[in-house]
């Protein structure tokens, strides 16, 4: 009976807050069986290398099709899996079946691709990461090569943790990648001091290449600074024909994004492998034409 008390704009935060709650709980509960079910796979997004024209790399993107609400994004369902620490079984999941699939497109004559896999901060924590990443890498029989960590600027804030499982992934023989970079608003220092390999320029920056200036600056100054340390960039988000043309011209090592192909699954990449290298290959043909 104290509710009555209370201003009814008060309340109405508070109730909607509560339903938005009970919503996060209906779907960490359902996120528990969703790897049983299957409900869970993998989508791979080609990153195109400028300098050859050639799919190098994909990156596995995680998708969730829940049977009764559909289609959930990543976006919603992968901070979920990282407060309930049901990312460590998922994370091991997206890794193994990640592997996997690269052996396979190279049973069926695919030309050897590299897969990035995303790694969530509490898969950094985990105890024996390294030793299931090598676990992984033994039982899929995937030379470590082929296999990409991509990790957040905002998880190298505890940088002493980080370097050392940073070095001890590098000793394993897989490449570390920097996903939406320019968006964590950390120190740039820890850029000369981890082992890492490959910038992501993070989406935001890409999309607005014509627009603002600004952006433009930061993408040229993200490109010098990892040619100084000899690090790989690769732009994602990319969907208009300008921004690839400023990106070949500032010489981006890859790019991936929707103007080259969405996030497919790996049957249609392998059905369709070589039109897509058609089709890439006419897109960069028609941008040398233009300069
Ligand atoms: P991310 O790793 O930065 O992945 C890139 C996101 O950008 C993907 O969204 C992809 O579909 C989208 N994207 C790619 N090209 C374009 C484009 O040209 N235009 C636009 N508008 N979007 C584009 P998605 O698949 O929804 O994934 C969102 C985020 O979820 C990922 O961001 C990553 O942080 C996380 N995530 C996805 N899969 C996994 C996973 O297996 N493990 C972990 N820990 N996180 C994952
Ligand atoms: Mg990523
Ligand atoms: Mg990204
Ligand atoms: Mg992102």
């Amino acid at each position: 009976h104290e509710a009555h008390k209370i201003p009814s704009r008060i309340r109405f935060y508070e109730s909607s807050m509560s339903s938005e709650m009970t919503e996060r709980l209906v779907l960490e509960n359902d996120l528990h069986d969703a790897l049983d079910n299957e409900e869970l796979y993998l989508e791979y997004q080609p990153q195109i290398n400028l300098q050859s024209g050639e799919i190098k790399s994909v990156e596995a993107l995680i998708r969730w099709q829940h049977p009764k609400k559909g289609w959930i994004s990543p976006g919603v369902f992968i901070p979920i899996a990282e407060e309930s620490g049901l990312i460590i079984p998922i994370g091991q999941w997206v890794l193994e079946t990640a592997c996997r699939q690269v052996k396979q497109w190279e049973a069926a004559g695919l030309p050897p691709m590299k897969v990035a896999v995303n790694l969530s901060l509490g898969q950094l924590f985990q105890q024996n990461l390294v030793e299931m990443i090598q676990q992984v890498l033994d039982k899929t029989q995937l030379d470590a090569q082929f296999l990409q960590l991509e990790i957040t600027e905002s998880m190298t804030i505890n940088s002493n943790h980080m370097t050392t499982i940073l070095l001890q992934l590098k000793g394993l023989g897989v490449t570390i990648a920097v996903d939406d970079f320019g968006t964590g608003y950390s120190s740039l220092s820890y850029l000369k001091d981890f082992p890492i390999d490959c910038l992501k320029i993070d989406r935001s920056f890409v999309q607005k290449i014509h627009a603002e200036s600004t952006d433009k600056a930061l993408v040229d100054m993200i490109l010098s600074m990892a040619k100084h340390l000899q690090l790989k960039v690769v732009a994602e988000g990319i969907e208009e024909i300008d921004q690839l043309s400023y990106l070949v011209n500032s010489k981006c090592d890859a790019v991936q994004g929707f103007l080259f192909s969405k996030p497919i699954q790996p049957e249609i990449l392998q059905e369709s492998y070589k039109s897509l290298h058609n089709h890439v290959k006419s897109i960069l043909d028609s941008i040398s034409v233009l300069e």
